[in-house]
């Protein structure tokens, strides 16, 4: 029912040499980006070059984060119009890595998503439990109140601009994937959570799943009934290993 969607999270890797390797890589993969909604989201910088080349690749172009504010004494921040007159149409919010590094609360990941929604660009809103959290079995618990948190107050119609992806914080970057059948579960808790918490359309909400996503797991991954496509980092830096997770998507 949801289109596959697969997202590029280059993190402060890349150079514009990949961004045209990329481009081009999938440039020749018309029939694969009709079927599936691919994403990059590279450093800032590289936007301008990503944008010049997205749309005849069949790409949409993304960013790692946004301001939250519309303008003004915000020193190295960057707002959604910023963003925007390079194309920009998803914005990834709430990674873990911003939660832990950078100081992201949940109010801050709400007041983001919420900004995001109403410049009109797609809010990915990230959502994952530390490994110390799962083996407490709060893994719910944690889930359920990062996305109350994350989602409340949205407009109705906030579900056609809205993915939720789930990343086990143990899983980034680890090799541990979380195993199909862990991550369905959380995908199902979340879906019904959405529907609670988003009054329209929330079953169009794609959810996606990363943590660890190779072209090896990205299949049986997808195959579940609630992971909708996947929000990969390492494996999206190398063009053939990441056309082969979108071709599973
Ligand atoms: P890895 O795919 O490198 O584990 O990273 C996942 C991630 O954090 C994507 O946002």
């Amino acid at each position: 029912h949801v289109q596959p969607l697969v997202i590029a999270n280059w993190k402060m890797n890349g150079s514009r040499e990949l961004v045209n390797a990329m481009s081009s890589a999938l440039g020749n993969q018309s029939a694969l980006t009709e079927q599936v909604q691919v994403v990059i989201c590279p450093p800032a910088t590289l936007l301008p070059a990503l944008a010049e080349q997205a749309s005849t690749a069949g790409i949409a172009c993304g960013a790692q984060t946004a301001s939250a504010h519309a303008g003004g004494a915000h020193t190295g921040e960057l707002s959604l119009s910023l963003l925007q007159e390079f194309g920009v149409s998803y914005v990834l919010v709430g990674h873990s890595e911003r939660r832990q590094h950078y100081g992201e609360t949940d109010a801050d990941v709400a007041a983001k998503t919420k900004a995001i929604i109403a410049a009109g660009c797609t809010a990915v809103v990230c959502v994952g439990e530390t490994a110390q959290q799962r083996e407490q079995e709060q893994t719910k618990a944690v889930i359920g109140e990062q996305l109350a948190a994350a989602l409340a107050d949205l407009p109705d119609n906030a579900a056609t601009k809205l993915v939720v992806a789930y990343e086990p914080v143990w899983a980034i970057g680890t090799g541990l994937t979380a195993s199909p059948e862990q991550a369905q579960d959380v995908h199902a808790f979340i879906r019904e959570n959405l529907k609670k918490l988003i009054k329209t359309d929330a079953d169009l909400i794609p959810l996606l799943y990363g943590g660890s996503v190779k072209s090896d797991n990205a299949a049986s991954l997808f195959a579940e009934q609630d992971i909708d496509g996947g929000l990969i980092g390492g494996a999206s830096l190398v063009a053939d290993d990441f056309i082969a997770i979108c071709s599973a998507a």
